[in-house]
């Protein structure tokens, strides 16, 4: 990858004109562009769009919650948006997310990351086109390109409605990225899970149970 690349493609992003949301702000991707994993949002919030960075409303907070529950640090991460500017009322029309997302791809490419985590059924309808509903492919490994795509829940259907274990459900499926990441570097620091699908507080890791024992036990549940 590239420095030049990378702030070529800043420049271009921030000087686009393709859809109606021109004159907004754009908020760029965030995080380690030598990342093996790249997390997909829908698009800016308003929260965002005040402070320029990604994911600092309630979501934002979840989100980062849920990364330290499992032991990933979002420095450690590049997290970004299909879209890059915040629509009125939170609501992306098709024609913003079909023009937006050529800049998504190019991101992709300069990066090159292993593990494509999209959030929500918005995000994921991008990677898997014939998905029916989000709760189908959650969780499920799915090879599109080069790239292992895992969807899960967007932390927002955590605060909206989806039901007290739907922060859990979007645990384990990090625990899954955590366990696959295992095998790409096996440096594994001890964490502790606190789930309500195990009703329990444990340690994973060195001395505690091993990721695949714990993801096993989540499965049954
Ligand atoms: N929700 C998203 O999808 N993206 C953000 O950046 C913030 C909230």
């Amino acid at each position: 990858m590239s420095n030049v690349e990378w702030q070529e493609l800043g420049k271009q992003i921030h000087a686009c004109q393709k859809c109606k949301l021109a004159k907004s702000k754009k908020i760029l991707g965030e995080g380690s562009i030598s990342s093996d994993i790249v997390l997909v949002g829908e698009s800016p919030g308003e929260q965002e769009e005040k402070t320029g960075k990604l994911f600092v409303g309630k979501s934002g907070e979840l989100l980062t919650d849920i990364l330290t529950i499992v032991g990933i640090s979002r420095k450690d991460i590049y997290i970004t948006n299909i879209v890059k500017c915040h629509p009125p009322n939170n609501e992306v029309t098709t024609d913003s997310a079909l023009s937006c997302q050529s800049w998504l791809f190019k991101e992709l490419e300069i990066i090159k990351p292993k593990i494509i985590i999209p959030l929500g059924a918005f995000a994921t309808s991008f990677f898997i086109k014939d998905m029916s509903k989000i709760s189908d492919v959650r969780g499920k490994w799915i090879q599109c390109g080069d790239y292992k795509v895992i969807p899960t829940f967007h932390p927002a259907y955590v605060l909206h409605g989806g039901g007290p274990m739907a922060k859990d459900h979007i645990i384990s499926d990090f625990l899954k990225v955590r366990s696959e990441l295992m095998g790409i570097n096996d440096k594994v620091k001890a964490i502790k899970i606190k789930s309500k699908l195990l009703n329990d507080t444990i340690l994973v890791g060195e001395g505690g149970v091993s990721l695949s024992e714990l993801w096993s036990n989540l499965k049954q549940q």
